[in-house]
C-alpha cells in the first residue's frame, strides 16, 4: 500500500488520533483527538511528518499529495459552504507547523490564507466588518511575506508604526478600517519592492507555497538550534496542518487566548492563561501586546469562560496531564485550536506529578517518568535572598522561576559574543593561574538578556544568558515559554521599563541602567533588582522529596557522589547519595599547609628525603579521611590514590620558583631542574596514576596508611567506616598487582599495629582501553571496578579532554555526532569498552562491585546506560544526585530491575 500522506479531521471525517503524533505531529494528532471528543475544532487536514521528510529530500511533493490537498480543500468548501478564492463567501485557512515534540515558535505558520484583493472585499461584505477584513489581510501579507517570501518581519514593522504615529494611537486595535486598507496597499508595494514580484493573488498558489515553506521551516536556523539543544533528530520532520480559519479579530466579542490547565510555573491546579480581545493568536505568543489574564474573560464573557473551563478540565483528565491550549472565540463562539501536554518548569513538573498521584489519576511509577531528570537541576539552583536588603526597581511577571544575576545586554548576538569571549578569557587566565582575572572573566560571562519582546531568533542568546527580562509580552509569550523549558529565570512584561535597545539603556522609575550594569532577577516574584543580589541555597523538600522517595523505592542502581571534602560529603547526603564514589585525593594536596610538603617530596633526591616529606603529609591525609568518614558513617567511601602527574604540583613562573626555593631552602636552580625533569609532552598519557607508584612506592604507602589509620580510628570510636581504596589509571594486571600489593600489605601492617580489623576493599579505576581488555586478569584480585569514563572517552576516542571543546561544536553542527561524548556516554564505542570490561571482570569474579565515576554518572542517558550494563552504582557531583536518582528510577521502569553485587 502506498504511504498515506494526508489525514482529515472534522466535518464528519476524522482519520487520526492522539497516538499518531509520530505521523501527524503533536498538533495534528491532538486536533483529531479533540474532534473525536466532540470538542469544537474547526475542520481541516494534516500532511504527515513523513510527507515533510520526503518533500525535503526531493523538493517536490510525493506523488498524489497535491491532488490530495485539493481534494481536501473541496471537502472543506462543502463543509463550510464557502469557496476557496470565492468572491461571495471566501474560505480562508491557516497553515501551521506541528512536530512530534512541540518546538514552540521555532517553525512557521501562516494565517488568513486565501485572501487577495477580491476575497478581502467579499470578506468585508460577508462579515459586514471592513476593519476585520483589512486587519486580516494586512496580517496575511505580513506573515506570508515573512514565512514564504523570505522577507523580515521587521521590514513591515516601520509601516505599521508610522501609521500608528500618524494617527496618534499606540495600539493596532485603534487603527481604523481605512487605515488598515491603506496599510495593505503599502505592504503590497513593499513586497513588490523587496521581492521584485507582486504579492501572489491566486489562493491555490498561496496554499502550495505556504505548505512548502512550512515544510522547509523544519530546517530554519532557529529550529536547527532548538533541535540541537534538545537532541531532537533532524530526521523527524514537521507535519503541516491546514485548517479552516476562525477569527479572534472580528470585534469586541472575539478573543484569542492561550491557557494551561495548571500553572506551568508552579504546578498549582488552577486554570492559568492569557487572552487578547479582538486579536489573532500570534499577538499573544509573539508578545506584541501584553495580554490580560484569563479571569477577565470570566467577567466579560462568563458563558464562554465556563465552557472553556469545562473543556480544559476534560482535556486535563483525558490526557492525565497538564494541557497547554490555544483557543479562539469568534462572535461569542468558542473553538479549540490546539491542546498538548504543556511545557513546564521542573518545580511545576514535580508538583503536577505528585498531585496527579494524590488525585488517583496516575500511579507512582508514572509520576516518576513524568519529570525530566535533567530538569531537576533547576530546583537545585539558588534563589534570590530577598531578606538581604535588595533594591527592587521594577516588577514584571514572574514568568519562569529561579534567580539570575548578570550584566545587562540588549541583543542575543551580544549575549553570545560576550559569553564566548568571557569563556576564552577565563580559560586563558586559568592557564596562567591568574585567579583574579579568571573570576573577572567569569563575571563578564554572566549576562542578562533584556529585550522589548523576544522572538524565536533570540534562542541562542537566551541559552547562554543567566536570565531574560522583557518589557512586553505575557506569561505565555515566547520568551516565557522557552525560558521555562530551559529552566532559565525570566521576568516578562515588565512595562515599567523603558528599553531603548538602540541607545543600550533602560530607564525605569528614575533609574538609568546601561549596557554592562549589574542587575538581578527574581523569577519567583517578578522583581528586577539593582546590582548583584545575594543568593540562598536550595532544599530538597515537599513534593520534590516525595518524588525522590518514590524514585529511590523503584531504582536498582545505587547513587554515590564525587566528593573530596567534608562540605562536599555533607552535600552528598543532603542530595540523597549513598556513599562517595570518588574522592580525588590530589585535591587535598593543594591546600596551603600541604603543598610545601608535596613539593619537598618531589624535589627530594633520595627515597629517604621523600619519606621524610611524606611523613609530614600523613597526619593531614589521615585527618582528611577521618573528616569524610565522620560524615559518611558506615557508607562506602571510594578513595582514589594520587592521580595527576607531578608537574601539576610544581611552580610554573620564575617568580613562583623563587618563592618555592626560598620557602623550602633550596636553590632556584634545583626547582627549575625539577620542573624540567617532570615536564611532559602529553601529560595525560604520561607519568601519572599507578605509574607514579611504580617509581615512588612510598607515595602509595603513605596514602594507604593514612586511609587505614583513619578507618582504625573510626573503628575505635565504634563506627565501621568502609573505605574502598582505588588505584587510578591501571592498564593491565602486572602494574595493578604491584600497586595492590603495596596497599594490601600496608593495610595489614597498620591493622596489626593498631590491633583493629577494618572493612575495606581494594580495587581499580578502569579508564584505559587496555584495562577493559585485561579486566578478566585484573579481576583475579581486584574487588571493585570504577569506570573513569572521562579518561576512557578521551583514550578510546583519541580525543583530548582539554582540547576537544575547541572543535567538537563543529561536529555537532555538522551532525557528525548527536551528543558530546564527554557529556553523554558514547554507547557505540566507549560503551562497548565498558561492556567488555564488565563482562570480563564478572566472568572471573561474578560479585565484583562495578561503578562509574566519570562526569557521565550524573547525566540521564548515561545513567540509563549504566543500568543497562547492570552496574552497582553511578557516582556524580553531589547536586546531580537527585538527577541520577530519578534517571536510575526511570531506567528501572523502562528496562526492569536486576540484582546488584553484594558488597562485603
Ligand atoms: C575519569 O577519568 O573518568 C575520572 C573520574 O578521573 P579524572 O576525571 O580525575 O581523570
Ligand atoms: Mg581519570
Amino acid at each position: 500500500m502506498a504511504d498515506k500522506w494526508i489525514y482529515a479531521f472534522g466535518a464528519g471525517k476524522t482519520e487520526g488520533n492522539a497516538s499518531m503524533r509520530e505521523q501527524l505531529g503533536g498538533k495534528g494528532a491532538n486536533l483529531a483527538e479533540m474532534v473525536s471528543l466532540e470538542i469544537p475544532v474547526p475542520p481541516g487536514f494534516t500532511l504527515t511528518t513523513g510527507c515533510c521528510v520526503d518533500y525535503l529530500g526531493s523538493n517536490e511533493f510525493p506523488a498524489g499529495v497535491w491532488e490530495g490537498v485539493l481534494g481536501q480543500m473541496e471537502r472543506l468548501e462543502k463543509a463550510m459552504g464557502a469557496k476557496f478564492g470565492g468572491d461571495e463567501n471566501p474560505l480562508l485557512v491557516s497553515v501551521r507547523s506541528g512536530a512530534r515534540d512541540s518546538m514552540p515558535g521555532m517553525m512557521d505558520t501562516v494565517l488568513n490564507l486565501g485572501l487577495n484583493d477580491v476575497t478581502v472585499a467579499a470578506l468585508e461584505r460577508k462579515s459586514g466588518n471592513r476593519r476585520f477584513a483589512f486587519d486580516s489581510y494586512r496580517r496575511f501579507i505580513n506573515m506570508f511575506g515573512n514565512v514564504v517570501l523570505e522577507m523580515e518581519h521587521s521590514d513591515f514593522e516601520p509601516l505599521i508604526e508610522a501609521m500608528k504615529n500618524n494617527r496618534g494611537v499606540s495600539s493596532d486595535v485603534e487603527l481604523s478600517a481605512d487605515d488598515l486598507a491603506e496599510l495593505t496597499k503599502q505592504y503590497d508595494a513593499l513586497v513588490k519592492e523587496k521581492t521584485g514580484s507582486a504579492f501572489p493573488q491566486d489562493p491555490v498558489e498561496q496554499l502550495r507555497l505556504a505548505i512548502e515553506a512550512v515544510f522547509k521551516s523544519w530546517n530554519n536556523e532557529r529550529a536547527v538550534a532548538y533541535r540541537r539543544l534538545y537532541s531532537i533528530p533532524r530526521t523527524w520532520g514537521t507535519a503541516v496542518n491546514v485548517q479552516c480559519m476562525v477569527y479572534g479579530n472580528m470585534g469586541e466579542d472575539c478573543v484569542t487566548g492561550v491557557a494551561f490547565s495548571r500553572d506551568p510555573s508552579t504546578g498549582e491546579k488552577a486554570l492559568y492563561g492569557e487572552i487578547l480581545f479582538n486579536a489573532q493568536g500570534e499577538d499573544v505568543v509573539a508578545g506584541i501586546r501584553t495580554p490580560e489574564p484569563i479571569s477577565v474573560l470570566k467577567e466579560r464573557m462568563p458563558e464562554c469562560f465556563a465552557r472553556f473551563e469545562e473543556i480544559s478540565a476534560r482535556l486535563d483528565v483525558h490526557y492525565n496531564d497538564m494541557q497547554d491550549m490555544e483557543f479562539t472565540i469568534q462572535n461569542g463562539r468558542l473553538f479549540m485550536l490546539q491542546t498538548r501536554n504543556g511545557k513546564r518548569t521542573a518545580r511545576a513538573a514535580v508538583r503536577i506529578a505528585v498531585e496527579l498521584v494524590a488525585e488517583g489519576r496516575i500511579d507512582r511509577e508514572t509520576a516518576v517518568t513524568r519529570v525530566d531528570a535533567d530538569s531537576l537541576d533547576q530546583l537545585l539552583h539558588p534563589a534570590i535572598d530577598m531578606d538581604g536588603g535588595v533594591d527592587v526597581i521594577a516588577t514584571g511577571l514572574a514568568a519562569s522561576p529561579g534567580a539570575a544575576v548578570g550584566k545587562v545586554v540588549f541583543t542575543a548576538a551580544e549575549a553570545v559574543a560576550q559569553v564566548k569571549a568571557a569563556e576564552a578569557a577565563a580559560e586563558a587566565a586559568a592557564e596562567a593561574e591568574d585567579d583574579e582575572a579568571a573570576a573577572e572573566a567569569r563575571d563578564d560571562g554572566a549576562v542578562i538578556l533584556v529585550r522589548l519582546e523576544t522572538s524565536p531568533e533570540d534562542i541562542m542568546g537566551m541559552n547562554v544568558a543567566q536570565g531574560i527580562l522583557t518589557a512586553r509580552g505575557g506569561l505565555t509569550s515566547h520568551a516565557a515559554v522557552v525560558a521555562r523549558q530551559m529552566g532559565k529565570c525570566c521576568v516578562a512584561g515588565c512595562s515599567a521599563l523603558n528599553v531603548q535597545a538602540g541607545e543600550k539603556t533602560i530607564e525605569t522609575n528614575g533609574h538609568l541602567i546601561k549596557e554592562g550594569d549589574w542587575i538581578s532577577l527574581n523569577g519567583n516574584s517578578g522583581d528586577v533588582i539593582l546590582g548583584q543580589a545575594n543568593l540562598k541555597q536550595p532544599e530538597v523538600a515537599g513534593d520534590f522529596s516525595t518524588l525522590m522517595e518514590w524514585a529511590d523505592d523503584i531504582r536498582t542502581l545505587g547513587v554515590r557522589a564525587n566528593a573530596d571534602t567534608v562540605a562536599d560529603s555533607e552535600a552528598a547526603l543532603k542530595y540523597g547519595c549513598e556513599g562517595i564514589g570518588l574522592c580525588r585525593t590530589e585535591h587535598m594536596f593543594f591546600e596551603e599547609d600541604r603543598i610545601g610538603h608535596v613539593r619537598a617530596m618531589i624535589l627530594a633526591e633520595t627515597e629517604a628525603g621523600r619519606r621524610e616529606a611524606l611523613s609530614h603529609l600523613l597526619p593531614f591525609q589521615r585527618g582528611d579521611f577521618i573528616g569524610l568518614f565522620e560524615v559518611m558513617g558506615e557508607r562506602p567511601v571510594t578513595i582514589r590514590l594520587l592521580d595527576p602527574p607531578l608537574h601539576e604540583f610544581l611552580p610554573k613562573t620564575l617568580h613562583d620558583m623563587e618563592q618555592v626555593a626560598s620557602l623550602l631552602g633550596v636553590s632556584v636552580e634545583g626547582v627549575r631542574h625539577a620542573t624540567e625533569i617532570h615536564k611532559e609532552q602529553n601529560p595525560m598519557l604520561g607519568h601519572r596514576g599507578c605509574r607514579l607508584v611504580v617509581t615512588y612506592p612510598e607515595i602509595c604507602e603513605m596514602q594507604a596508611r593514612a586511609i587505614t589509620e583513619a578507618a582504625c580510628e573510626m573503628k575505635k570510636r565504634g563506627v565501621s567506616a568502609f573505605p574502598e581504596i582505588m588505584v587510578p589509571l591501571t592498564a593491565g594486571e602486572a602494574e595493578w598487582e604491584f600497586n595492590r600489593n603495596i596497599v594490601a600489605e600496608t593495610a595489614k601492617k597498620v591493622m596489626a599495629e593498631q590491633g583493629v580489623e577494618i572493612r575495606y576493599l581494594v580495587g581499580t579505576m578502569i579508564e584505559i582501553p587496555r584495562a577493559c581488555l585485561r579486566a578478566g586478569q585484573i579481576a583475579e584480585t581486584a574487588e571493585f571496578f570504577s569506570f573513569g569514563t572521562n579518561d576512557l572517552t578521551q583514550m578510546t576516542y583519541g580525543l583530548s579532554r582539554d582540547d576537544a571543546g575547541q572543535f567538537l561544536p563543529e561536529y555537532l553542527e555538522k551532525n557528525l555526532i548527536l551528543r558530546d561524548p564527554f557529556v553523554a556516554v558514547d554507547r557505540e564505542g566507549v560503551g562497548e569498552m565498558v561492556e567488555i570490561g564488565i563482562e570480563r571482570g564478572r566472568s572471573v569474579r561474578p560479585n565484583i562491585e562495578v561503578g562509574i565515576c566519570g562526569e557521565h554518572g550524573g547525566e540521564p542517558t548515561s545513567v540509563e546506560f549504566c543500568h543497562l550494563v547492570k552496574m552497582d552504582y553511578v557516582s556524580c557531583a553531589p547536586p546531580r544526585g537527585p538527577v541520577a536518582r530519578l534517571a536510575a528510577a526511570q531506567a528501572t521502569i523502562a528496562h526492569g530491575a536486576y540484582k546488584t553485587a553484594e558488597i562485603h
